[in-house]
């Protein structure tokens, strides 16, 4: 999606990065050497389907190896280009570094459009694209991790562990060559919804802070605030319908590839995307006003703007009717640099991808450490915890009927409180951790140095730190 004038995806990542860079203190080869995306595997591989052979184009980057393994998510889509990739491994190297995951950063895709194709051929695709990357040690739990990404989701990551575990009978760290898996394959509690449950809590933390809410001259809580919504597949869907179930937001247009629904009194998210599930597109949907040509809802009036489809979609020929003063990155790169300079220059506050869907990476960490510790989450804690609450409880209770207090405990605090964690309750605590304290160290930067201005310059500031100083330690 480049237009005249306009950088590519990889060419805006490296710009933005340069404007990072310009401020820091880095030698010019260590610079350089953090900018490169290190190598870059193009593999074609032919499958026998429908009577004939049918030849694929897929791509496994790995930008940097500061910290291994590397991580990054797996596009399934037609689009899919070495461009495209090496930009986004990049972004996965910044990413892993500002919500410290331990990892380098990666990426893959593979030219399909998976809608093309049944569930059994995308299986014989995915294996014998798995099988490609894994001879190469490309997919292996300690140096090569990916994860779901565009068109791709727990189905094709059961089927890319298994077949890792295929080729390696007797590697017993098999099950962390990959996450996103689903929960009874390897799987963990809360990965599916992990980057719209990430983008939910960015939200929240940013909403924490008046000095950065007054900087998009918004107010109050997240309680009424008008959203659009651009994409509702994994990361669009969960981020709004968490918003507005749970925050109270009111998605008032959601903008999908074939039009786009919108309605001021707000969207029912789950029905629409049951709706969608069934039809297969958004067109058809009764409760909400249709327009087939979506795109130009981006520019409508709103408080906050969630691209959560694709890349470059907010560009320099529409930056500047851009209405919403805060706008979340939920996508990898959906603001080109040339839009980010105009952007900036209207005082829009940005909330960079690096930052805003992380949530993923940031549960795909924990279903690693879950997958090479063999153990779920919580399983030697939770009776214990249940336990220790429970002692506390009785014994204020005997205090209580010895001394003739009259105290009760609320039925609901005690339920409350005798849960001990679950699995999905340590992830969410986890995650929102993260997603705390990454975004706290963004804006100790935002806040503290004249010349930055912008969330996303700072989030590359503290993340290119943190490699730089990983390569330091290396001796380089
Ligand atoms: P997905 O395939 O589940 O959903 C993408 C949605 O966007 C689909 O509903 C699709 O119909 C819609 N779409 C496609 N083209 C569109 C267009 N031109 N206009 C409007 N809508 C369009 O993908 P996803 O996993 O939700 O990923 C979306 C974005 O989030 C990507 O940029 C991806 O890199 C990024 N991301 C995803 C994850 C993850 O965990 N899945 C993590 C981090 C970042």
């Amino acid at each position: 999606m480049i237009r005249d004038g306009e950088p590519s995806f990889r060419e805006s990542v490296d710009l933005m990065f340069n404007r990072a860079v310009r401020l820091m203190d880095l030698s010019p080869g260590l610079e350089q050497k953090i900018r490169v995306c290190n190598s870059t595997y193009t593999v074609r591989f032919g499958v026998r389907l429908r009577g004939k052979i049918e030849t694929f184009t897929g791509y496994r980057s790995v930008h940097s190896e500061h910290m291994e393994p590397v991580k990054g998510g797996i596009r399934y889509a037609l689009s899919v280009n070495q461009n495209e990739v090496e930009a986004l491994a990049a972004l996965m190297t910044y990413k892993c570094a500002l919500v410290e995951t331990p990892f380098g950063g990666s990426k893959g895709g593979l030219c399909i459009d998976p809608r093309a194709w049944d569930e059994h051929e995308l299986e014989l695709i995915t294996r014998r694209f798995a099988y490609e990357l894994i001879k190469r040690d490309l997919i292996h739990p300690a140096q090569n991790v990916p994860a779901p990404d565009m068109g791709t989701g727990e189905r094709e990551m059961a089927w890319i562990a298994d077949q890792y575990k295929r080729m390696n009978t007797t590697d017993i760290n098999g099950n962390a060559c990959v996450t996103g898996k689903p929960p009874h394959a390897g799987g963990i509690q809360g990965r599916v919804e992990a980057t719209g449950r990430g983008v939910q809590y960015a939200l929240q933390e940013f909403f924490r802070h008046p000095e950065d809410k007054a900087k998009a001259g918004l107010s109050g809580g997240l309680d009424g605030k008008r959203v659009i919504v651009q994409g509702l597949g994994n990361v669009g869907y969960h981020a709004a319908k968490f918003l507005s179930e749970e925050d109270g937001c009111r998605i008032t247009a959601v903008i999908e590839r074939d039009g786009a629904l919108h309605n001021d009194a707000g969207l029912n998210i789950e029905d629409i995307r049951q709706w969608m599930l069934k039809q297969g597109s958004i067109k058809g949907y009764p409760s909400a006003a249709f327009v087939e040509d979506g795109t130009p809802l981006l520019e409508a009036e709103c408080d906050i703007l969630i691209p959560a489809a694709l890349e470059g979609v907010i560009h320099m020929g529409n930056a500047a009717r851009i209405k919403a003063p805060l706008i979340v990155e939920a996508a990898n790169g959906p603001v080109t640099f040339g839009a980010d300079e105009i952007l900036r220059e209207k005082g829009v506050v940005i909330i960079p991808d690096m930052y805003a869907n992380a949530g993923g990476v940031t549960v795909s960490y924990f279903e690693w450490v879950k997958n090479l510790s063999h153990i779920r989450f919580g399983r030697m804690q939770r009776r214990a915890e249940e336990a220790r609450s429970r002692l506390l409880v009785e014994e204020l209770e005997r205090l209580s009927a010895d001394q003739g207090l009259g105290w009760t405990l609320s039925p609901d605090f005690k339920e409350k409180f005798l849960t001990g964690s679950d699995e999905l309750a340590l992830v969410r605590s986890g995650l929102d951790d993260t997603m705390r304290t990454a975004y706290q160290a963004m804006r100790a930067v935002w806040h503290t140095r004249d010349e930055v201005d912008d969330l996303r310059t700072a989030a590359y500031i503290v993340s290119i730190g943190r490699v730089a100083q990983s390569y330091r330690s290396k001796g380089l």
